[in-house]
């Protein structure tokens, strides 16, 4: 194999995700250099995303700047950029300002949201994958209830206060579940003309049941579990289109100032430029040891791989997967310096969880399945375990404990633009505040 340096290969790995991450952590140790790019100078840790979206928790709580994680890793290299193409005959990774040479390259830049040919829905409907995502959605979300306070002052008809999250998989649930208790619970106390608890939490499922990637038993428990926080559980609902500040779903048209996007996922464009075999969603045919058809020092991990376990079932596009191809592939190339050969990757599957709120979650254990309570603390342990960073394990169950049991939500900022699409067509003109109205302000609650 041609190498970069007469000493040590070069290992280019692209994404600083769990897949990456992992990879690049189990790799540190051995005689190789290391390059890891990745357009964020952050790993994200997406499984917490939505605490960042409901104000629960602070980007910086979910998040590590990667040059921080590899600080006292001399053979690793970090570097700020995107990656926008492969030459595999020439053994390099086009970056916008410059050309990486590679000996053996990890690609793992996971996927993104799809619309199904909709793109035109995304401003509409802001999914939730990056940190930036999930502050706009916060700032949506908490503006809705400032501009709905402002409006009932100004003396205009009240606006529905409808939330409409489209998607009943993993993310759709923990949005609608946490942004029921928010309206529900948080702000109820906190506003003088209107009454958040009011506020209509839609969540929209095509299929017939939320979270279909779990057995039947588990998803009713689920639905159950939502309808108890507040949520209107729509399922064999699916959008047929989305405008500001309404969504339809064939001839119904649901008003609604924020709609959030949890429906569907497709694979980084870098799978496709890799120039092999994809699945529909764009996704990487690994072979059985990670590599890609023709060359074996190029792997694909994570969200961006797919790959199908003994019974023939595409492997999920989850956390535990990407961790353990990232542990695999780093396996797989110590191996190969030392002369040893490749093995199959085999998943471990430790089980699934997936919190719907406070209190409220479903886990599956193979044959054990638990719902609500128990299977929260489970999820919220397990959860703290695996973030990035001590400082952040005990910030996060600090912020939790207390939001538990105080109902508080620490991180209810709006920061940026104070415009929703689809509200300023329903302001009225020049509001102006009556005597009357202005005598409501310190104790009237409207509606
Ligand atoms: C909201 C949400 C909630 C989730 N909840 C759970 C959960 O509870 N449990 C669970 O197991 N899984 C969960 N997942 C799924 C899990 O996060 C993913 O399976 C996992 O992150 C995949 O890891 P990865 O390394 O393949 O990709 P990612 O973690 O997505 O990392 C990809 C990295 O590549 C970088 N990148 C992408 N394109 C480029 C480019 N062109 N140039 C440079 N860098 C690039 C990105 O910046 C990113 O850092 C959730 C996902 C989301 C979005």
């Amino acid at each position: 194999m041609a190498m970069t340096s007469k000493t040590k290969p070069r290992v280019v790995i692209v994404g600083a995700g769990f897949g990456g991450l992992n990879a690049a952590r189990s790799l540190v140790k051995e005689p190789v250099q290391i390059i890891i790019v990745d357009r964020k100078n952050h790993h994200t840790f997406q499984p917490l995303l939505y605490q960042v979206a409901t104000a629960g928790l602070s980007p910086g709580e979910i998040a590590a700047p990667i040059r921080g994680v590899f600080r006292g890793d001399d053979n690793v290299v970090v570097l700020l950029e995107e990656v926008e193409g492969f030459d595999l005959e020439r053994r390099v990774v086009r970056t916008r300002e410059q050309d990486l040479a590679y000996d053996y390259l990890i690609v793992a830049a996971g996927a993104t949201h799809a619309y199904f040919g909709h793109d035109e829905w995304e401003p509409l409907a802001p999914g939730l994958k990056t940190i930036e995502a999930a502050l706009e959605i916060r700032r949506r979300v908490l503006l809705t209830f400032e501009l709905a306070e402002r409006r009932a002052l100004s003396g205009a008809s009240e606006e529905a206060l409808n939330f409409v999250v489209v998607g009943g998989g993993a993310t759709g649930v923990e949005l609608a579940g946490t942004l029921a208790e928010i309206a529900h619970h948080v702000l109820a106390k906190e506003f003088r003309s209107i009454d958040p608890s009011r506020a209509r939490i839609i969540l929209l499922e095509g299929g017939p049941r939320v979270l279909p990637a779990y057995t039947e038993d588990l998803s009713r428990s689920a639905e159950d579990q939502l309808r108890r926080l507040g949520v209107e559980v729509r399922t064999g609902s699916l959008v047929t289109s989305i405008e500001p500040g309404a969504v339809r779903v064939g001839e119904t048209r649901i008003v609604a100032p924020v709609v959030l996007w949890a429906a569907g996922v497709a694979a980084s464009f870098l799978g496709k430029a890799l120039g092999v075999p994809c699945d529909r969603a764009g996704r990487v045919l690994v072979q059985p040891d990670l590599s890609i058809p023709g060359h074996p020092e190029v792997f694909v991990v994570g969200d961006l791989a797919s790959l199908k376990d003994e019974h023939g079932k595409v492997l999920p596009g989850v956390a535990p997967v990407a961790i353990q191809e990232g542990k695999f592939v780093a396996k797989a190339i110590r191996r190969d310096l030392a002369g040893q050969p490749r093995e199959s990757f085999h998943y471990w599957d430790k089980g699934s969880l997936a919190t719907i709120g406070r209190a409220a979650a479903v886990a599956q254990f193979g044959k054990i399945h638990i719902s609500g309570f128990v299977a929260w603390l489970s999820w919220l342990f397990i959860h703290i375990f695996f973030l990035i960073g001590f400082r952040n394990r005990i910030l996060v169950f600090i912020q939790w404990a207390w939001s538990y049991f105080t109902y508080e939500r620490g991180a209810r900022l709006i920061t940026g633009d104070t415009t929703l699409p689809g509200w300023s067509g329903m302001q009225p003109e020049k509001p102006e505040v009556t005597s009357r109205q202005k005598e409501k302000i310190p104790t009237a609650r409207a509606g």
